[in-house]
């Protein structure tokens, strides 16, 4: 079987003289991998179907949204329904207190919720309230998290921004690069020493509480509550972005499936059901500071459209009240994982796997990957290879190694032993 992508390349082709780049957002173009982006149609359940007529089995799910298969019918039906009714108001509706009571049950440590249209906006916003709330300007991220494409985070950024040769853009200012440090992913103590040469000046620590921006890299044991620790020592906020893992690792997000409690919350991908949703959470005493009641500012017309809250409602009420999904996709992550893993080391190449939950990653090098450094020793020529010749095999992995799988529940134990057959025949082409 092998499947072509004419119509794919002439859509493509085309865009390019409009779009910048010919997509709307970087990681959907294949620089990592070679070649044009494959154009979608329509998709549902597990399944893309080309705009060359090509059925794929899909391991992205929009990049983490689509946690329940693509057109999951209740999220549609919500759609549907509420659209009949108007798509947007700017001004106050019932659903927006629905879901905001919804999250709050579902999610640990937080008592409120404020909705934004991105995962870039929350934790953007969730920033400023830290510096608001502390007084401070400075924030520790972690070199390869990626946090939303706002200023003080693009510097050393995983996702896009490091697949395309720009983890500290140009366009970021000095002033606000001088107010994000750094530290390796895993590493308590450098964390540790930021704190003790910045006394009384760290606003917040934000983290991917298990990273999928560099693949999936999982953190060890003692650091997320060292970080803890240190935050509570020092007086700095620890903020969770959850925008990945919320929703999808449990009901409680990473914050349930490690026990470390986070002070501010950040949510998107699966939280709209697949459409523009984000959002920030937090205990009271700290959401008080934000406008209208405080005055930390933060504002948007098309926040908590009523097209946005009815998908995400749908789809933390489904999540909500089958939990046994999240342990259904555990095991078929884990299934994937061991498949992938007998059909790679039959053929004697380096590589490593990484798998939390239902996000998992492949990189091809030998050494164990548990920072951003590690991730980078990865072999992309292989990966190009692997990821072209599981596409050949209509298989979609994400376009690059910096990225993890995200699984999806509509997937079958059919599709799972297809993937792994297709792994074991194009490794074995090498
Ligand atoms: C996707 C992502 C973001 C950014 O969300 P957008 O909706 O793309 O703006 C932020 N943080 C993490 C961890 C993400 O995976």
């Amino acid at each position: 079987m092998s499947f072509t992508y004419q119509r794919s390349s002439a859509l493509f082709k085309e865009a390019q003289q409009y779009i910048p780049g010919g997509v709307n957002s970087p990681v959907r173009a294949f620089n990592a991998v070679g070649g044009d982006p494959v154009y979608v149609e329509k998709a549902k359940g597990a399944y893309l179907h080309t705009a060359d007529g090509n059925q794929l089995i899909d391991y992205i799910a929009s990049w983490g949204p689509m946690i329940l298969g693509h057109a999951f019918e209740p999220v549609v039906e919500a759609v549907v329904k509420a659209t009949k009714n108007g798509t947007s108001y700017g001004m106050p509706t019932e659903i927006e207190t629905q879901i905001a009571k919804l999250v709050v049950s579902m999610a640990p440590n937080i008592d409120q919720v404020r909705m934004v249209n991105s995962g870039t906006e929350a934790c953007m916003s969730a920033v400023r309230l830290a510096r608001g709330f502390t007084g401070r300007d400075k924030i520790i991220k972690f070199a390869g998290c990626y946090h939303g494409h706002s200023d003080s985070f693009l510097i050393q950024a995983g996702s896009g921004a490091v697949t395309f040769g720009s983890p500290n853009s140009p366009g970021v200012t000095a002033g606000t690069a001088k107010d994000t440090l750094l530290a390796p992913y895993n590493n308590l103590d450098a964390v540790k020493e930021i704190f003790e040469k910045n006394i009384e000046q760290i606003a917040c620590v934000i983290i991917e509480p298990i990273a999928g921006n560099m693949g999936c890299i999982i953190p060890q044991d003692g650091f997320l509550e060292g970080i803890r620790e240190l935050c509570d020592a020092h007086g700095s906020l620890f903020v969770f972005d959850e925008v990945m893992t919320g929703f999808r690792l449990a009901p409680g997000g990473a914050q349930e499936t490690t026990g470390v409690k986070a002070d501010i919350v950040t949510y998107g991908k699966v939280i709209g059901g697949g459409l523009p949703v984000g959002a920030f959470a937090a205990r009271q005493e700290i959401m008080n500071h934000l406008a209208p009641i405080g005055p930390v500012y933060q504002a948007g017309t098309l926040s908590g459209n009523p097209l946005a809250m009815s998908a995400g409602l749908a789809m933390l009420h489904h999540l909500n009240s089958n939990k046994e999904v999240f342990t259904s996709l555990a095991k078929k992550t884990e299934y994937l994982h061991k498949g992938i893993d007998e059909a790679l080391s039959s053929k004697g190449i380096d590589y490593q796997i990484n798998r939390y939950g239902s996000m998992m990653s492949v990189h091809f090098t030998d050494k164990p990957v548990v920072d951003f450094q590690s991730a980078a020793t990865g072999n992309n020529d292989w990966f190009k290879k692997y990821f072209h010749g599981l596409l050949e095999h209509g298989i979609y992995l994400p376009p690059s190694a910096f990225e993890s799988y995200f699984l999806n529940d509509a997937l079958s134990y059919a599709d799972l032993d297809k993937t792994i057959h297709a792994t074991s025949d194009v490794v074995g082409s090498w």
